[in-house]
């Protein structure tokens, strides 16, 4: 059987996948098992940051493979704590929990936010908020935390004491917190899975006021919007927020697993020996990478990305067929006349790789994208959505 025969009869069908076998590639250009180059405008859902088998990121996972590539939690491991530091010095937060994914570092931080509020506040204070249409993981609990009615409904009862309100709508946040029950309220600044929706900045910055006064905590999922992704570190800092607790993963390795929940000053001493693990978080060689990814994620690598961002706008909007370009940086989600799934149909047929997000095609390049692939990827995506 060949690999497509051999994955639909042992993989349980959980995706949709295309009828593409990626087999290599190099930097935002991947090649399929019949040799066919497409440019990569995806990056594994924002993963590959430097895109596919970048020469720098290669070494430094190399080099530290060839030393220890994994350590139990027990002992200390430099890659680890080195990361640690630098995500701490980058972003004001305190101390770090590292885990393998993005639910996972979800998990830590809905942990960490009910630890501290019984802590704090007392027992009765345990509800987490967070927005319509969000997304935070497939776990049962981060489920539970996602803010889509039609992920919950074959895994019914999830893990209780979430609630969930419209962005933009603050007197149904107060309404939700009246009785003191609210521990925390967790969201992401621009909604990825939910369509590339941006929150708007006015509510934003009067929601952190509100949560503020009530000593109620600001947790930022920044599993998709981080690392670089919208032309700052993180996303938060488009909006000069001040988070309690930020989440990320994805991006962070740039195509190793790791997650990060990085805890702020109210937070950082709210774990201690025994209240939480993981045998694979802070594996060297994932932390390795990260340490890799985030030292070339520097203030002129970051407005460069930001350019690139704005020329992508450019060639993308007002072009026949799309309606609107929502995002910030290269994080896009295009509106188009055409359904957005025979779009990504038609720039895989003519060499691009794209994703969907909702109703919308949804543009998530390596941060390092070359401009000349940018331009040939934006001229295929203009033309199969006109
Ligand atoms: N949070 C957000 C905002 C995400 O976009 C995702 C994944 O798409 C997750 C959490 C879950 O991350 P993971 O798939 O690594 O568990």
């Amino acid at each position: 059987m060949n690999t497509i025969q051999l994955d639909q009869s042992y993989i349980a069908p959980t995706y949709k996948r295309f009828p593409v076998e990626i087999v290599s590639g190099k930097g935002s250009l991947v090649r399929d098992a019949a040799g066919k180059e497409y440019i990569d405008m995806g990056s594994g859902i924002a993963v590959t940051s430097f895109g596919v088998a970048d020469d720098e990121w290669v070494a430094a996972v190399e080099a530290q493979i060839r030393s220890v590539q994994h350590m139990s939690n027990l002992y200390y491991t430099s890659p680890c704590a080195r990361l640690a530091e630098a995500l701490c010095l980058r972003t004001g937060m305190s101390k770090v929990f590292f885990s393998n994914s993005g639910a996972e570092a979800n998990e830590c931080a809905i942990k960490a936010a009910r630890k501290w509020a019984a802590e704090h506040k007392g027992p009765a204070c345990s509800t987490i908020v967070t927005l319509e249409n969000s997304f935070h993981g497939r776990t049962l609990t981060t489920l539970a935390a996602t803010g889509q009615a039609h992920y919950h409904e074959l895994y019914q009862p999830l893990t209780p004491g979430f609630a969930h309100f419209r962005a933009g709508d603050l007197d149904g946040l107060k309404s939700l917190c009246a009785d003191g029950s609210v521990a925390a309220v967790l969201i992401e600044c621009i909604q990825g899975e939910g369509g590339v929706v941006p929150l708007d900045p006015s509510f934003v910055s009067e929601l952190e006021a509100f949560l503020k006064e009530q000593e109620i905590l600001l947790m930022i999922d920044e599993v998709q919007t981080g690392n670089g992704r919208t032309g700052k570190l993180y996303a938060y800092m488009n909006y000069g927020l001040h988070p309690d607790v930020v989440t990320t993963a994805k991006g962070l390795a740039g195509g190793l697993p790791i997650g990060a929940c990085l805890l702020g000053e109210k937070t950082k001493d709210v774990f201690t020996y025994g209240d939480h693990g993981s045998t694979f978080g802070g594996n060297p060689v994932s932390c390795a990478a990260a340490l890799s990814v985030i030292s070339r994620l520097t203030d002129s690598f970051l407005s460069g990305v930001e350019s690139k961002a704005a020329l992508l706008r450019s060639l993308l909007e007002g072009a026949p067929g799309i309606l609107s370009v929502s995002g910030m940086g290269l994080m896009l989600g295009l509106k188009t006349v055409r359904p957005a799934a025979e779009v990504v149909k038609a720039c895989m047929e003519n060499g691009v790789l794209c994703l969907t997000a909702k109703d919308k095609v949804r543009l998530l390049p390596a941060l390092n994208i070359p401009e000349d692939l940018l331009r040939k990827a934006a001229e295929i995506i203009r033309a199969a959505c006109a």
